[in-house]
């Protein structure tokens, strides 16, 4: 990942966190996945969770719950569930890493610099917005 990109995210967030590492990496699959192009493309996030990792959602995406283009649909699970508005495409992206570092600053190294598709499991979204 760009590491002024991470500063920055690190800045909008309050703190280094594994948290906002895997939120930041889920942005990275999302755009690379679904092909989006930011400030371009329309983005509705349901989000299954409303700890850390959202943040980064927020920051890469710009989605709020006050833009109602964020909503929290709570499942237990570290997933995103991504809308497309201008082509209607839909990706669910769910977090399977698994921390075997001793330290949340080597777990953040680990999930930085590993392969999205070791973080994470892809699907279609089972509903439509
Ligand atoms: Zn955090």
């Amino acid at each position: 990942m760009d590491s002024l990109l991470w500063e920055e995210a690190v800045r909008f967030h309050g703190h280094e966190c594994p948290g906002l590492a895997i939120g930041m990496k889920a942005c990275e699959a999302i755009i690379g996945k679904m092909n989006i192009k930011l400030n371009k493309d329309e983005i509705i996030c349901i989000t299954e969770n409303n700890t850390c990792p959202l943040d980064g959602i927020k920051y890469v995406f710009g989605c709020d719950y006050d833009k109602k283009n964020l909503f929290y649909k709570e499942s237990g699970e570290l997933a995103f569930n991504i809308f497309n508005i201008n082509n209607k495409d839909s990706l669910r992206i769910i977090y399977k890493g698994k921390n075997n570092t001793n330290s949340n600053g080597e777990y953040t190294k680990y999930i930085l610099n590993e392969n999205v598709d070791e973080l994470f499991d892809f699907s279609k979204v089972k509903y439509s917005l």
